[in-house]
This record gives structure tokens, sequence and C-alpha cells, in this order.
């Protein structure tokens, strides 16, 4: 990413994309052309939106957690109608509710977070699949945190559109965003010439994803980032990367229980990106997260929606290692014994070490 940047309508550039979006799709699980966009995660979800739904048109957003409802925020800000499932946060998404309402209404998509970084569930996007190939319906994923970390087979699993972006598992810094779309959602972005947007008009993203280009000035130094890493989960085996993630993340929640801390997760499937952790009776989020800070430069994360306070978010993602969760354990435990909890040392460290040990 230090490298000069070059001209982004150059030779250099065009073939930092186009290996990007070589080396992304086996990530993705498709064949679609990737389209880049300069932006946050935000910006190619309300992309997703503008490029299939029309003001007027109604669609189903799960909701179950704090990105879902997310989404629902930036269709009813774009005059979609929105109906929406609402999930009790920390279960799993119950697909036949799903299928219901679809058997109700004929909707333009229905809308999920594959990875609720919220809550640390994980969508079964197989089976919303299933409920919707056979009908006009669109399936519209976030897997701004999960892309990378846990698995994603779009095509077989008849993902319409996939958004996700730079910063989490892909490991690069924020401001690169992409979206993956399917010959069915590309049908229905035909069907209306259209779209109330200019920037994000995905029929505009594509010709220039087929010449390796993108529409507007491509973020060259990101690009080169994400190739980059892109790059080193090959190396690794993208199948060893996913082993990794689960593993380390089953660690951290073996260790974190072995402290005290309960998952917030009541169901399955479970992140390996992010480990969410009720915050025990008696203590508060932020306080957890300052003293990892102060004392350790440990960063994590707590809530900003309705669960401030009230949970531990650890991100699991990326180049992580078994040091990083035994390190994290380590001085989570410091942290929670500052605070006043009884914790036997090193409980933490035995029940993840004894977690990996069994699973090696
Ligand atoms: N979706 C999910 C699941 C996320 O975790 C985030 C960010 O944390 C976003 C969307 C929003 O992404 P951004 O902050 O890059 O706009």
């Amino acid at each position: 990413m230090a490298r000069i940047v070059v001209n982004h309508r150059g030779p250099e550039c065009r073939t930092a994309i186009g290996e990007t979006q070589e080396m992304i799709r086996p990530i993705l699980g498709t064949t679609n052309h990737v389209l880049f966009f300069a932006s946050s995660g935000t910006g190619v979800m309300e992309a997703a939106l503008v490029n299939v739904v029309g003001p007027g048109s109604r669609i189903l957003v799960i909701e179950h957690g704090q990105f879902g409802e997310r989404f629902t925020t930036i269709a009813k800000a774009m005059n979609i109608t929105v109906d929406t499932v609402a999930i009790e946060w920390g279960q799993a998404i119950d697909v036949a509710a799903v299928g219901a309402r679809l058997r109700e209404h004929a909707y333009r998509a229905v809308v999920v977070v594959h990875n609720e970084s919220s809550t640390g569930i994980v969508a079964d996007l197989a089976a919303l699949g299933a409920l919707v190939c056979d009908r006009p319906t669109l399936l519209i994923a976030d897997s701004v945190s999960g892309l990378g970390g846990i698995e994603m087979r779009q095509d077989e699993w008849g993902v319409d559109i996939v958004v996700s972006a730079s910063q989490k598992a892909l490991m690069c810094p924020p401001g690169l965003a992409h979206a993956s779309v399917s010959a069915k959602a590309w049908r229905v972005i035909g069907q209306d010439e259209r779209r109330s947007t200019f920037y994000w008009d995905f029929r505009r993203a594509l010709k220039s994803a087929e010449q390796n280009e993108t529409a507007f000035t491509a973020p060259v130094s990101l690009i080169y980032g994400l190739r980059e890493a892109l790059t080193m989960i090959h190396e690794e085996g993208f199948p060893n990367v996913l082993v990794r993630h689960r593993k380390l993340s089953a660690a951290l929640r073996a260790g974190g229980a072995a402290l005290g801390l309960a998952d917030f997760c009541r169901d399955e499937p479970r992140s390996s990106t992010v480990v969410v952790f009720k915050v025990p009776d008696g203590l508060e989020g932020g306080a957890i997260v300052r003293q990892l800070y102060q004392d350790h430069r440990t960063v994590i994360a707590g809530a900003r929606n309705r669960l401030s306070g009230r949970v531990i978010r650890f991100g699991t993602m990326g180049a992580l290692s078994t040091g990083t969760i035994l390190t994290d354990l380590l001085h989570l435990e410091d942290a929670l014994t500052k605070l006043g909890l009884q914790i036997e040392p090193g409980a933490g460290l035995k029940a993840a070490t004894e977690y990996l040990a069994a699973t090696a």
C-alpha cells in the first residue's frame, strides 16, 4: 500500500484490479464480475437496494441485529416499503417464518445480514437461497464482517447480491467496498432503465469491471492492499483460513466461558469472525473495554445499540493466531479481576489451550 500511487486508468492498476477480481471470486464462491466502489460497507448496502428496488417496491428485511435494522433504515430513507421479520437478537433466523412471509407477498427482495456483527449469529444463506430460487424475489446479503472469515458460496446458495468491504476479514484499511451480482439480479436491473442513482449504478460499474477498471477514480492503494490480503489468504489456503477462524473463535469462547462470560448467542450457527460475550451482572461493558485498552492496548468493542453496556465483542477475523487469542484471554482475565470478578488464575488460558489441544 505504500507503493507509488499509479494512474488508475493505467496498465498497473488494471492488472491489480484484474488480479483482485480473480482472487476474490473463490472467496465469494462466484463466477460473477465483482464491482468495486470507493466506499465503506454501508454505501454498498444502499447500492444493492437502489439498483434492484425502486421507490414503492416492497422488500422483506430480516432483522437479527443492528445491521439488519440499518438495512431497514436505508430502505425507508429510499421510500421503499419494508416489511420485517424480527428475530430476537442472539437467536438463529427463523427460516420457516421467512418462508411464510414469502407466501403472503411477492417481495422484490429478501434482505439479510450474513454475519451479524452485533450479536455473532450467522444467517443460513443456503436455506434462504432455497426459499427464493423458484420465485422472482432476490436474496441480498451483507457480508461486511463475514466475507473472508466464514464460508460464502454465493452461486451454489443462490445469493443474488453479496456486498462486503475491505476492513474486516479481508484485512485491509477501510474504504474499498464491493458487490457481486447474480444473473437473476442482472435481469431485474435490466428490466428497469430508470435508476435514481448515478454513482452506484451497477451497469456502469460492470462496464468498467469488464475492462478491469472502476467507473470512477479507483482507491489505488486500497486495491493494492486487498490484492496483497487475498494473496495471503490463498497462500494459506482459503479452507485453512476458514478452519483457523472457526477453531480460534471457539477457543476464545471456551476461554471466555471459563472466565465466567456467557456467549451472547443462544443458537447456531455462530460467527467465527466475532465473539460476543454477555457482560456479567454488576459490570458494565464499557468499563471492560476501557480497562483492556488502558492496561494492555487491547482493542475490543462494546455495543452501540440496545445492547450497550451489556455485551463485549472480540473481532476474531483476519490475521489472527493462537497467540492473539491466548494473549487476549490473559488480558481479559486481568481486566475482569481488576474490575472485581473472582477468577481462578489462568482459567481462561487453560480452557482455551485444552480446547485447541482436543481439536488439533
Ligand atoms: N454490515 C455489517 C455486518 C457490519 O459489521 C458493518 C460495520 O461494522 C457494516 C455493515 C457497515 O459497514 P461500514 O461501517 O463500513 O459502513
